[in-house]
């Protein structure tokens, strides 16, 4: 438990004992007395400073265990230290030691019993104390990972090592600490122990300078709290010629602190970003085609781009962006579209065709049901397509009230028709539609019975009866 020295070299203390030795025949004239009279002593020094001297060393050795005992009690998460800096160094002396009892509680009151730790260092200053080396080096770690990812870390480590990262995606390129981290063994005051998380928050928390301010026109002591961050309380701790009273002239130099970080974490990546190219159209005239009708050829497709940049991240703030690199990775496709160039026949022949894709006449105009039929019914077609029975200009296309879905047409001659029920419809109000095209889909919308086509003739706002027009 504890280490005894002979070599009397040792210790500072020694010396002064040497000097009781070497006086002593001096005062007495004794000399075969010497012998008899001398008793072995124990010089006892913690952490090298002398505290007493006992005659017997077993009750200082029980009380020592007693104390490291209570310690790791204490604090149950250390590794206590057990080796003492107790140090026993045994002379002969002719006087009578203090009473042991004495020396052992001083020097139970001067030893501090320690515990393993590992002192994290950042640049030469200590930081915090942890009580192992996976706690510190979970401490350095945590505190990069506030910047980086975890994947980040590890890539950037492999990076280091050698692996070769090809892929496309974003990546750390470097690290830099404003100053090196490590840890050292060492033994301290158990109390001094924190765990991880304290540790993070102590390093995160940084510390301060000391700074001189300089007052402004009739600043007070709140106007300084307020502009430097240091608190009234503080002010005056540092400063202890002022008081809260004290009128602070222009020009008056305080003692104040600025905060500043333990540590600065720059991180450097190589970011990639992906952008659009938007395509191109190209329209080809086509005398072919109606005015209006439009058909596509080759359908766009958007290229993209692959523009790298270099970023730099200061603590987790960003303060550099770069463009490294900007290729096309993918070329846009150009949309080739055709566009209708012969002219639109809107004005009607005056003859009228068939409006369906064949079907008989169901029923005929005339009075029905004691109400007026105001056209003709066509049902049970080929196909549902209902087709314009002249050219014309769609006057309506919507929802009339009985018939449903419905198409008016306005043959600028005279002549309107109307086509009603329709499942769907195909054209659009003020649409120029030649004698044949499409403009809807037979149906059963409105009041009607089954599917058909009800269809008008007007002839000058008149009605006409399409069967005077039309044949099947
Ligand atoms: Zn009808």
């Amino acid at each position: 438990m504890f280490k005894l020295y002979n070599r009397c070299t040792l210790f500072k203390g020694f010396l002064a004992a040497c000097a009781v030795v070497l006086l002593f025949p001096i005062h007495s004239s004794a000399k075969e007395n010497e012998t008899s009279e001398m008793k072995t002593v124990q010089h006892v020094y913690v952490d090298d400073d002398f505290v007493g001297s006992l005659t017997d060393d077993k009750g200082l050795q029980s009380s020592l265990e007693e104390k490291v005992e209570d310690t790791k009690a204490a604090y149950p998460d250390a590794v206590i230290n057990a080796d003492s800096q107790v140090t026993l160094i045994p002379e002969q002396m002719f006087e009578e030691p203090d009473r042991d009892s004495l020396v052992i509680d001083k020097v139970i009151h001067d030893l501090k019993v320690k515990a393993d730790a590992y002192e994290i260092m950042i640049g030469d200053e200590g930081v915090a104390y942890v009580s192992s080396k996976a706690d510190a080096e979970e401490v350095i770690k945590s505190i990069l990972l506030q910047y980086v990812t975890e994947k980040e870390l590890e890539q950037y480590e492999g990076k280091k090592q050698g692996e070769v990262n090809d892929t496309q995606e974003s990546r750390v390129t470097d690290i830099l600490l404003s100053k090196s981290v490590e840890s050292k063994a060492v033994h301290v005051d158990p109390a001094k122990l924190i765990d991880v998380k304290e540790a993070i928050e102590v390093i995160n928390e940084g510390t301060h300078v000391n700074a001189v301010y300089e007052t402004k026109d009739e600043e007070t002591l709140a106007d300084i709290e307020d502009i430097t961050d240091v608190e009234i309380t503080r002010l005056l701790e540092l400063n202890p010629d002022i008081n809260d009273e004290t009128k602070l002239e222009s020009g008056t130099e305080l003692q104040v602190e600025v905060p500043v970080s333990y540590l600065d974490i720059r991180v450097e990546r190589e970011v990639f970003r992906n952008k659009k190219i938007a395509f191109e159209t190209k329209i080809i005239k086509d005398e072919q085609l109606y005015e209006g009708e439009k058909k596509t050829d080759v359908k766009g497709k958007p290229g993209n781009r692959v523009i790298t940049y270099k970023t730099i991240e200061m603590n987790g703030q960003p303060i550099e962006e770069t463009v490294t690199d900007d290729r096309v990775a993918s070329e846009a496709v150009t949309q080739v579209e055709r566009e209708g160039t012969k002219e639109v026949p809107s004005r009607g022949t005056g003859t009228f065709a068939w409006p369906a894709d064949g079907g008989y006449i169901s029923s005929k105009q005339g009075q029905r049901w004691g109400k007026l039929h105001k056209g003709i019914d066509i049902a049970r077609p080929v196909t549902k397509t209902i087709t314009a029975a002249d050219n014309g200009v769609v006057e309506f296309a919507g929802i009339g009230s009985g018939y449903g879905n419905m198409v008016i047409i306005d043959h600028k001659n005279g002549y309107k028709t109307t086509y009603a029920h329709l499942d769907s419809l195909a054209v659009h109000s003020g649409q120029v539609v030649p004698k044949g095209t499409k403009i809807g889909v037979m149906g059963s919308t409105g009041h009607s019975t089954g599917v058909h086509l009800h269809f008008e003739i007007h002839k000058n706002g008149a009605l006409a009866d399409p069967l005077k027009y039309i044949n099947q």
